[in-house]
């Protein structure tokens, strides 16, 4: 296989650039090297060992407990005309000996398989009979006893492994990992010397927000209204809100419904009619999502608060995998904070829950504090954001009105003192109040002078005020089943340095736009997008969403796994009726051209006839792919040319990778614009370079690259060529 692995991206997946981290690390693994990559959900692990699995002339292996999600990774690589296959507990026994034959026979290049077939007997047994180049261990932090989801069997794979006669390139892939987890995965896995890469945990196309509705059923209502016909997932913390919701929901829409009370065939059910687009909202408790590949989940409320900041990252994450904005919204109340205790103390734990409490108060914090949300949430996991606010969080987009509380702050804080710093808040609160109890009497509490400072506000305030000024840091939770509340260092300042205090109360949200059907932003127009904000037709997109979905239900794979959303309000924007212009389309590679792209392009056809919509190709549609790329290329090169930027550092202001910067300073350079390359090119090997294209000749860069020295890069070639192609013009 001769392609680049840029051809590849863009043959088989049908897209332009790589995703920051993929390139580079798909460039070690395909050097032999072991590798970790360490990528948050929808950052595209999977391309990351596909390409290489392309390139490599044996089978490559993946492990992945997940086996719901087997099926759909199956299908959508079989549609892009990479033959490939699951060994799971979900086939037959006749289905499972056929595959094992086929396997074999090296019919596929890629094997999906759950641990614990992995580690069979049958399978062991095979092994060494087969080519394996690699393998690569999905969800890896389930080796590590630190992680939240840990398998035994996910221990044995290095057993297995060292047995092999030839030892294949080993990858392993997580979404979270801490240094401990990290460190168990190296070592318990075995991987030799691995290049790892961590690309951070930020997702930029997620909106995040907390609010605080008086009605949470209100607020739903309100936010369906302006969401129809989108995908969406509502979380609740048990059972019986899940039916609760469904009961109220389904009169007006069309929903699901999933938790572990239902039979798995009812489950199963529901699960398929949301991932096939049959039913647009699903209401389910957290057992729902592990393993769901849905990549058009536009929003992920949680109507309740769950219980750590790890399980609330990993179940907003499932909105907006396919990159497009999505919207991550917690609705909280302090009823959340109780139901939650109560979950801990339900679960059997011989360590007295502390983690867990401490984990349930960060999440409450979370809740309650005016920072930005994600600045927050990248510090809890252990990163420096580069920024203060990230202005797409209800944080940051709230209009804010500032008050002092000073006052306020003092009265709650030297109340605390004068209690000894030993009582939690429900009792400080009380003290406050005012209230007559006889707890307050037998302590004595009704003589200090703060019993009672505060009986002119409502108990609810006054715990809001307790939680912010916790948020804030001035207070500090400790202790876990009972907490306590003790003064930090700025409870000092303001207590005794006349440090003051200011709440920033939200007031109410700038101005949010109108929502559009016709525009592809679905969420707060400050949400930074990944794809541009499209103005595409809403009705042609409607029609093409419908020929999808009876392709799809044809072809028994969810709509999906035939094109993005993404990839159709593309379509019903530029409206592609030419070959070339349908491989412009993201997610679209030759296989998907091959198969559909007769079908889809008709139907546009059709549209733009009966619509008697003018389009001259050059002008409008291609003219519009092309100003898009224009401009970014623009940007590129101011910073290249008049900040002298050096690529990296373009590449991470731009939050894109490497070689798309190369891309637009080379293609700069072949527009004439004027550039200066000379001192990124290994000059010293010119001649060389030359000579190889003149005998390799210009239509791949493979075969040049491959009789060059190791250190002739790919961009050095290119730089020749364009060199080469200026001086034969000239
Ligand atoms: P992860 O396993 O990291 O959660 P996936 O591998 O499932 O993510 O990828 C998420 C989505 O992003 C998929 O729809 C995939 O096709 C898409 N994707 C991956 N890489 C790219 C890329 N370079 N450009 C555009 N889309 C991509």
């Amino acid at each position: 296989m001769n392609q680049t692995p840029q051809e590849l991206l863009k043959t088989y997946f049908g897209y332009d650039t790589f995703r920051p981290g993929q390139e580079e690390i798909i460039t070690h693994i395909l050097n032999k090297e072991d590798a970790l990559g360490i990528m948050p959900t929808g950052a595209g692990k999977s391309i990351c060992y596909q390409i290489p699995a392309l390139t490599f002339s044996g089978i490559t292996l993946v492990i992945s407990p997940l086996i719901s999600l087997m099926k759909d990774q199956v299908d959508t690589l079989n549609q892009i005309g990479i033959s490939s296959t699951y060994l799971n507990s979900s086939l037959s026994e006749n289905e499972y000996i056929q595959t094992i034959e086929n396997i074999c026979h090296n019919v596929y290049k890629i094997v999906y398989i759950a641990p614990e077939r992995f580690l069979s007997d049958t399978f062991i047994n095979m092994l060494n009979f087969l080519d394996i180049s690699m393998i690569a261990i999905d969800e890896a932090h389930c080796v590590s006893q630190w992680g939240h989801d840990f398998r035994p069997s996910y221990t044995q794979i290095n057993n297995i492994v060292s047995t092999l006669q030839k030892r294949p390139v080993l990858v392993a892939f997580t979404a979270t990992a801490t240094e401990l987890v990290k460190n168990d995965i190296i070592n318990l896995l075995n991987l030799r010397n691995p290049f790892v890469l961590t690309t951070g945990f930020d997702r930029k196309n997620l909106y995040f927000s907390v609010e605080t509705p008086k009605n949470k059923n209100a607020f739903l209502s309100d936010f369906l209204k302006t969401h129809k016909n989108l995908s969406g997932i509502i979380y609740c913390s048990t059972r019986k809100t899940v039916d609760n919701l469904y009961e109220k929901l389904s009169s007006n829409y069309i929903v699901s419904k999933y938790h572990g009370g239902m039979s798995e065939k009812q489950r199963s059910i529901s699960q398929e009619d949301f991932v096939y687009d049959k039913t647009n909202i699903m209401i389910a408790t957290n057992a729902f999502g592990m393993g769901i590949d849905k990549s058009n989940v536009r929003y992920v409320i949680h109507y309740n608060m769950p219980r750590d900041l790890e399980s609330y990252y990993q179940e907003a994450g499932r909105a907006g995998r396919d990159g497009d904005n999505a919207e991550c919204i917690l609705l909280f109340n302090r009823a959340d904070v109780v139901t939650n205790k109560f979950l801990i103390e339900q679960t059997p734990s011989d360590s007295n829950h502390s983690n867990e409490y401490k984990k349930l108060n960060n999440i409450i914090d979370y809740c309650n504090t005016d920072e930005c949300l994600r600045s927050y949430i990248l510090k809890y996991f252990g990163e420096t954001p580069k920024f203060d606010k990230c202005n797409s969080c209800s944080n940051c987009n709230y209009l804010v009105e500032t008050t002092d509380i000073t006052l306020d702050s003092k009265k709650i804080l030297s109340c605390i003192k004068r209690m000894h710093e030993r009582f939690g808040a429900a009792l400080v609160c009380d003290v406050l109040k005012g209230c007559n109890t006889s707890k307050i009497r037998s302590f004595g509490f009704n003589n200090l002078s703060t019993y009672g400072i505060m009986s002119d506000y409502s108990k609810d305030t006054i715990r809001d005020l307790i939680s912010f000024l916790v948020a804030e840091g001035y207070l500090k939770n400790v202790g876990d089943r009972y907490p306590f509340l003790v003064l930090t260092d700025l409870a000092n300042n303001v207590l005794f340095k006349n440090q003051s205090v200011f709440i920033k109360k939200k007031i109410e949200k700038i101005a949010k736009p109108e929502k559009e059907s016709n525009s592809s932003s679905t969420s707060n127009s400050r949400a930074p997008s990944v794809i541009e904000n499209l103005s595409f037709d809403s009705e042609l997109f409607e029609i093409l969403r419908e020929l999808r979905s009876k392709i799809a239900k044809s072809h028994k794979v969810p709509p999906f796994v035939i094109f993005s959303d993404i990839a159709l309000k593309q379509m019903a924007a530029y409206l592609p009726t030419t070959e070339e212009d349908f491989l412009n389309i993201s997610g679209v590679g030759n296989f998907k051209l091959e198969n559909y792209g007769d079908i889809f392009m008709d139907v546009i056809r059709d549209y733009v006839k009966n619509h008697k919509i003018s389009i001259e190709p050059d002008i409008t549609k291609i003219q519009k792919v092309k100003t898009k790329k224009e401009d970014t290329k623009k940007i590129t090169y101011h910073l290249f040319v008049d900040e002298a930027k050096s690529i990296k550092e373009i590449a991470d202001i731009r939050n894109l990778s490497v070689s798309t910067i190369e891309n637009h300073l080379l293609a700069c350079l072949e527009e004439g614009m004027e550039i200066d390359l000379e001192g990124l090119v290994h000059t010293n090997f010119e001649d060389e370079i030359i000579s190889a294209i003149e005998s390799c000749g210009s239509q791949r860069l493979r075969p040049i690259k491959d009789v060059l020295p190791e250190e002739v890069s790919y961009f050095d070639i290119r730089y020749y060529l364009i060199k080469s192609r200026k001086n034969n013009l000239s």
